[in-house]
């Protein structure tokens, strides 16, 4: 009886340990995580990007690292491609990560780049955000954790959500999407 309850207590302290290790163990204790590529049409495993503040800072530049990397905020109708209508991809500006496809794209009249979906729901994550005393819900890059925006409920339908998204986030690849693969099976 005593030996049993010995076993169950190391068992929970095992699951504590690997809850504290974060994403890593949340991945299934590899470094690699699912990403959809729009122009294959297939999933792959891709390691996690992670690179160091000063790294970040040499790649992106200024403006670019303070909002992917220190959660900053364009000045609405200033970014590249709030008022882009081109028909393409729009890719992580922090690890090239597929996130949004122009047929998405709307009109939401706020000055930010919005969308009702991104192109595959694993290579975003979506986190709660308390700051500046309102309720957010950020919304990153799966693959590098880059911050692209907020995701608000007010969106148009088929999903109702707004993804508001800086520019300076985005990377913009005109493509021809009739000819990409679409079919997400397996
Ligand atoms: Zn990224």
């Amino acid at each position: 009886m005593k030996t049993k309850r010995m076993i169950l207590l190391a068992l929970a302290g095992a699951v504590l340990l690997l809850q504290g290790s974060g994403t890593v163990a949340a991945a299934g204790g590899t470094d690699t995580l699912r990403i959809y590529s729009v122009e294959t049409g297939e999933y792959s495993d891709l390691a996690y990007v992670r690179k160091s503040p000063k790294e970040w800072r040499q790649i992106l530049g200024g403006e670019r690292y303070h909002i992917l990397r220190e959660e900053g905020t364009e000045r609405p109708f200033t970014g590249e491609l709030w008022d882009n209508h081109r028909e393409g991809i729009y890719r992580c500006a922090g690890c090239g990560t597929d996130l949004f496809l122009s047929r998405t794209k709307y009109e939401s009249g706020t000055g930010w780049p919005s969308f009702y979906e991104p192109v595959d729901p694993g290579n975003i994550r979506e986190v709660k955000d308390n700051s500046f005393f309102m309720r957010r819900t950020e919304v990153e890059c799966a693959r590098c954790g880059g911050h692209l925006g907020h995701v608000f409920t007010d969106g148009p339908q088929p999903t109702g959500l707004r993804y508001c998204i800086n520019s300076a986030s985005l990377v913009f690849a005109a493509r021809s999407l009739e000819q990409a693969p679409f079919s997400k099976e397996g």
